[in-house]
């Protein structure tokens, strides 16, 4: 078999879909375990849903999720005298024709045909009805035209696809498809046909939405005489409705799971499986890239719909945060707290130190207590914002069930003997001795404590909220509860 080479070939109308992500890893999986290509291929040619500043978003996406494209990109719009001369060839052997209908009597054709209940078509007038004087003399003129392809009648176009076994197609359904539209520039058709064969490509792996295009493109290889590459069609997409997934009901572009927090190594591992999983026998769930590189199987692909749970993304994402090294996960997360209201507009009485140093360390040490309870690195502070701000504590939520008064203030002042005799401040010492201190009385020394350190009914456990704040500030705290008495 010849060197593999695939590409992905994303038109550039928007940010880049999760289903893109998936084609294009896939296809990057592919290439890196065959020792073969991957490639960039920017379709552009149609100019109405083109949307600037696509293609730079693309990449940016592509590269923030490792996956890294040889060569460099190819931009179809850079090239349209190839595709010209490749529709005027199929022109000459006769696998093709002009076509000069006005978009008026290609609409009322097609509404005629919708009106009868006939699947709408192109009536081949101009293949037909026109001969050469004819044609010639309108090329002459100047008038508009496209070039269509011929569609041979009567013939099933069969090929093996491999994730979805034999297909089958008849002709008589397939429309003379348009190849050069009147601007002169390719339709999809012909231009990813054109550039797949001069490119070399040997797999064409792509989303569903594509395969009724096949044996269009299947005719196309064999107007042109040209072998053609292998397909692999990978399943739609779902939500949990089992619905096709859709940009008004929840996010669909890269991007935005980008802005929420979502980590690349989490997304790229729950996006293999939209689609594929291990096989039988296997409940491994956790796959890093290089894991993915050798044990993807685009065999093992399957043709049902493939449904995005997003549980199922935070889960994997909370994973991954576990097992994050601290550094790692303060320099991913850090972006997302500095845009917390909570963080850049801090109350006055704040416990942030105020050195960069220690700041950092501070924030390290929040990570820390977090890590194992986020899904998500936006969620940064979200449920513990009095590490980042003054609190306001109220007496009654102090007492422990019906605690007396004088009971409340012996338990805090236990609580702030062991902290302030604590040596090392270490979150495993503090954990330990408060536990120790509290005996079978769990509840009535650890809820004060808690309730002064951080204002709130739930928190982490107190030994660690105070690892966090610090002695000074946590004896603080403690102090301004016990004022309250
Ligand atoms: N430009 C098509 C797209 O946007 C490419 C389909 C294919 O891979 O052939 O998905």
């Amino acid at each position: 078999m010849s060197k593999v080479k695939v590409r992905f070939a994303p038109s550039p109308t928007g940010s880049l879909h999760i289903g893109g992500l998936r084609s294009a890893l896939y296809n990057y999986l592919f290439a890196k375990q065959n020792g073969g290509e991957f490639l960039l291929r920017v379709e552009d040619t149609d100019k109405n849903r083109y949307v600037e500043g696509s293609v730079e978003k693309m990449q940016e996406s592509l590269k923030w999720a490792g996956i890294e494209w040889d060569e460099n990109i190819y931009t179809q719009s850079e090239h349209l005298d190839v595709y010209k001369k490749h529709a005027e060839q199929l022109i000459k052997d006769d696998k093709a024709y002009y076509c000069f209908c006005e978009p008026e009597r290609l609409q009322k054709m097609r509404e005629d045909q919708t009106a009868t209940k006939q699947a709408p078509m192109y009536d081949q007038y101009c293949l037909k009805s026109l001969d050469k004087e004819e044609i010639n003399k309108n090329l002459k003129n100047n008038c508009p035209y496209t070039i269509r392809l011929r569609i041979p009648e009567n013939e099933t176009i069969e090929f093996d696809d491999i994730v979805r076994g034999k297909v089958k197609f008849e002709t008589n359904t397939i429309d003379d498809q348009i190849l050069l539209k009147s601007d002169g520039y390719p339709t999809y058709h012909l231009a990813n046909v054109v550039d797949d064969h001069l490119m070399n490509v040997t797999h064409v792996i792509r989303g569903e939405e594509w395969l009724p295009s096949t044996p269009k493109h299947i005719l196309l290889y064999k107007a042109f005489g040209w072998d053609r590459p292998e397909f692999a069609h990978l399943p739609l997409l779902l939500d949990t409705n089992r619905k096709k997934l859709s940009k008004r009901e929840m996010d669909v572009s890269v991007e935005d799971y980008i802005n929420k927090g979502y980590i690349k190594d989490a997304l790229i591992n729950f996006v293999a499986f939209l689609g594929w999983n291990p096989g039988k026998g296997s409940t491994k769930e956790i796959f890093s890239l290089e894991e993915l590189i050798k044990e993807f199987k685009l065999e093992n692909v399957h043709k049902g719909g493939a449904v995005f749970d997003v549980q199922k993304l935070d889960w994997l994402n909370g994973q991954y945060i576990k097992n994050l090294p601290i550094d790692e996960l303060y320099k991913l997360a850090l972006p997302f707290l500095e845009q917390k209201e909570f963080y850049e507009k801090p109350s006055p009485q704040n416990p942030l130190p105020k050195g960069e140093g220690d700041k950092k360390e501070y924030i390290k040490k929040v990570l820390t207590v977090e890590q194992d309870r986020l899904n998500n690195l936006s969620a940064i502070g979200e449920s513990n914002k009095f590490f980042f701000q003054d609190i306001k504590c109220d007496k009654k939520l102090l007492k422990w069930k019906d605690m007396k008064d004088d009971e409340l203030k012996e338990s805090l002042e236990k609580s702030k003997k062991v902290l302030n005799d604590n040596k090392n401040w270490t979150k495993e010492s503090l954990e330990k001795e408060l536990l120790e201190a509290a005996g079978d009385k769990r509840g009535e020394l650890l809820w004060p404590l808690r309730v002064a350190l951080t204002g709130e009914k739930k928190s982490p456990p107190p030994g660690e909220v105070a690892w966090v704040l610090g002695k000074d500030e946590s004896i603080k705290r403690i102090n301004s509860a016990l004022e309250k008495l």
